[in-house]
């Protein structure tokens, strides 16, 4: 181990914004317990801080950012990284150690001995949607755990954990970024400054979101189909059935353009015949899956940033005309001919209201179709008339 008590390793350094998260995990390396849990909401860099933990645990330098082992890690690709996540709303327990993704093929693996001489890392993404046979599964690893082995967990609702499992992990917090923090970083990432700011407020000051919003202008799609769509119901009952239709083709096409990452993300870990190279078989794997789940959530989330600017917009108005600061507005770029003419904050904050319990709606997957909840929206905000050039 080539750093001193005291100094960071580079990986963990680089975890952005959490300082003491950064500072326990950077004495944490020296003598790891066996299991951790991170807690925090979406978007406070809980999976960054595991990226790094497991890299730091992984490079025979303790860290250095730059080896081979640090770069898997970080990518969550390190043969002796083993991720569990869920593969639908919940993570089961599974039928034997075959049932790939479950609590019983995971814990079938605590035991092996890793691919590559060294330690072995195991981590449970959404750690709180473990089923309570699940959790029964992954308690008795964590109890009795597997020499050279660190577990980590995740969660962003930590107190759905079973007591069991949570007492026997070190718990680490990532508090929620704040905005000031989440517009420098994007600043020093070189962005423009306009765009950065706007990219938190739509992200709500979920770092990766916002990165994701900043960068990629195919990102902000959501928000000409959502403008587009308010504009459309503005003008009475047929119009608000065509923003439906309209609303749910964009986020379609969303997914129709997120499928074309896949076979990109996957290029590094196949041979000259496109297939996955044998330390890699586990990664590709993940990766497709990962991918999969993706692309089942994606339209679903179109949806929801478009409720979301939609929400934002009407906020504003509200904000604005009862006398807020324009710093506070969300939507900082958009046009004047956009903005709402003959409009009353009460319109204004119905119609936010009425964005809100859609978003709420289609926030709860199981039983809703979201043309449905997008058609009665719409219909509610053509009555409503709240204004929209
Ligand atoms: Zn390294």
């Amino acid at each position: 181990m080539s750093y001193q008590p005291g100094e960071l390793p580079p990986v963990i350094r680089d975890v952005p914004g959490q300082e003491q998260a950064v500072n326990f995990l950077a004495r944490a390396i020296r003598r790891p317990h066996h299991a951790y849990l991170y807690s925090g909401p979406e978007g406070s860099g809980k999976r960054l801080g595991m990226r790094a933990f497991a890299a730091a645990l992984l490079c025979p330098q303790g860290g250095c950012g730059k080896c081979r082992a640090c770069r898997l890690a970080l990518a969550e690709s390190h043969p002796n990284m083993l991720i569990l996540e869920p593969a639908g709303p919940d993570i089961l327990v599974g039928k034997d150690a075959s049932d790939q993704n479950t609590a019983r093929w995971f814990a079938s693996r605590a035991y092996l001995t890793p691919p590559e001489p060294g330690r072995k890392v195991m981590v449970v993404l959404q750690a709180d949607r473990l089923r309570v046979e699940a959790a029964d599964v992954l308690l008795k690893v964590v109890e009795e755990p597997p020499l050279d082995t660190v577990f980590i967990l995740l969660s962003a609702r930590p107190d759905d954990l079973p007591d069991t499992i949570r007492s026997r992990c070190q718990e680490i917090g990532f508090p929620p970024l704040s905005e000031e923090f989440v517009v420098a970083t994007l600043l020093d990432e070189g962005m423009d400054p306009e765009r950065a700011r706007l990219a938190c407020r739509l992200a709500g000051g979920n770092l990766g979101r916002a990165r994701r919003l900043a960068r990629d202008e195919r990102q902000l799609a959501f928000r000409r189909a959502a403008l587009e769509a308010a504009r459309l119901a503005a003008r009475g009952s047929a119009g608000a059935l065509a923003a439906a239709e309209g609303l749910t083709a964009a986020a379609k096409e969303f997914r129709a353009g997120l499928a074309e990452e896949l076979e990109s993300e996957l290029q590094p870990f196949l041979d000259e015949r496109g297939r996955p190279e044998d330390p890699f078989r586990g990664v590709v794997r993940r990766l497709v899956e990962q991918h999969e789940r993706r692309l089942r959530r994606s339209e679903r989330e179109f949806l929801d940033w478009s409720l979301l600017f939609l929400a934002a917009y009407w906020r504003d108005v509200v904000v604005s005309d009862t006398g807020g600061q324009v710093d506070l507005l969300i939507n900082l770029d958009l046009p004047d001919s956009t903005s709402p003419r003959d409009q009353t904050v009460a319109k204004a904050g119905r119609a936010w209201g009425a964005v809100e319990e859609a978003r709420a709606d289609l926030a709860d997957e199981t039983n809703l179709n979201a043309r449905l909840v997008l058609e009665r929206l719409f219909l509610r905000i053509a009555e409503l008339r709240p204004g929209f050039a």
